[in-house]
């Protein structure tokens, strides 16, 4: 099979012929039709966030099952699934809690690119490649672990749903999971990338009334507008932290910080009101820290992360496609363009420039 091979932090992706092996326990092997490309994959691509090489990234894939491995359940060839970022083990301390987004077994397949058991299923002439989230979606086909491929009704096009895979569950999640928006209150939003401008789609639907998109491109303070967005800020013409608190008269109830840097997550900090949430949903570049002034703590401001929406995929897949169904989550205006995977390095220099929402790899 044809992936795209990150050899070298840095360097382009190379387009590779793989082998893949078949689906071992638990697992099933799946013909990606789509997969989107996320700011993650950016960071990796770039040395930001540093992962096991030589590795083929991609996280927000779908595709249909083509062979099951022994000891699947609920699974069978031919269904249409999307996959997701955690591989629900079901038997640790976080599932047992009820919250699979934090599964030990994400430590493996996040950091460590591998399958649950530690081995990969993709080579090329004997060199192990590792697959992003044991997903590696930038390839024509993926073995994913079991609970990580969620079912879904064949009615929809994947090139459009494949965003549930990251970038929408991360966002619409950090909305309605982490932070649980109320009704009537105040967001801001730092960043309106795909993740960005899921949370915003989010806060709508919670019934924030004033949702503040902060973000230097014209274009996707445009989407924003069109997307739900009530007031719109250029930080690159005014300061974010100042405009947001006198557009609220003190604070938003809730800001969320979308891009994964020490500066915006300050001021995604400096945006709330006294009592206020801020959410840190960017992942930060390895070893960063921040810096907060302790005595706002009095004013009972809050901070915490986010992982993975704080989703539980069996519950809000089904969900965020009922939303979509509704008119409510629009998935189709937050693609910029489809391509093909043989121009992913274009869509990453893109990317780097700010340019576009979100582009999507559609296989043939
Ligand atoms: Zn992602
Ligand atoms: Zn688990």
């Amino acid at each position: 099979m044809k992936a795209a091979v990150l050899r070298k932090a840095g360097e382009p992706l190379t387009i590779e012929e793989v082998e893949i092996e078949g689906p071992k326990t638990g697992e099933v092997r799946v013909k990606m039709v789509a997969s989107g490309i996320c700011h993650s994959d950016y960071s990796m691509v770039h040395g930001i966030v540093p992962c096991p090489l030589p590795a083929i990234l991609g996280h927000e894939g779908a595709g249909i099952v083509e062979e099951v491995g022994p000891g699947v359940e609920g699974l069978e060839v031919g269904d249409h699934v999307i996959a997701v970022l955690t591989p629900s083990c079901g038997e640790c301390g976080m599932c047992g809690e009820g919250k699979p987004f934090l599964c030990r077994d994400m430590g493996k397949t996040m950091n460590e690119f591998t399958q649950l058991d530690g081995t990969v299923r993709t080579r090329i002439g004997g060199e192990d490649i590792y697959r992003m989230c044991a997903v590696g979606s930038f390839a024509e086909y993926a073995v994913i672990p079991q609970g990580a491929a969620i079912p879904i009704p064949k009615k929809y096009d994947l090139a459009k749903v494949c965003l549930i895979g990251c970038g929408v569950t991360t966002g619409v999640g950090a909305a309605l999971n982490t932070a649980q928006v109320k009704p009537g209150s105040s967001v801001a939003i730092i960043g309106c990338g795909g993740v960005g401008l899921s949370i915003l789609q989010g806060a709508r639907i919670a019934g924030a009334t004033t949702i503040i998109a902060i973000d230097p491109q014209q274009e996707k303070r445009d989407l924003a507008t069109s997307l739900g967005a009530t007031h719109t800020i250029d930080p690159s013409d005014v300061n974010p932290v100042r405009e947001v608190r006198s557009t609220t008269k003190g604070g938003v109830h809730y800001a969320f910080e979308a891009l994964g840097l020490r500066e915006t997550m300050e001021q995604a900090y400096g945006m709330v009101r006294p009592s206020g949430l801020a959410v840190v949903v960017g992942v930060a570049k390895f070893g960063e820290e921040i810096s907060l002034k302790a005595g706002t703590f009095l004013a009972e401001k809050k901070i915490t992360g986010s992982a993975y929406g704080s989703a539980v995929p069996k519950r809000d897949v089904p969900r965020f496609l009922d939303l979509y169904d509704r008119g409510e989550l629009k998935l189709d205006d937050m693609i910029t363009k489809e391509i093909e995977l043989a121009a992913i390095n274009d869509a990453f220099a893109e990317m780097g420039r700010g340019e576009g929402a979100r582009s999507v790899i559609r296989y043939a």
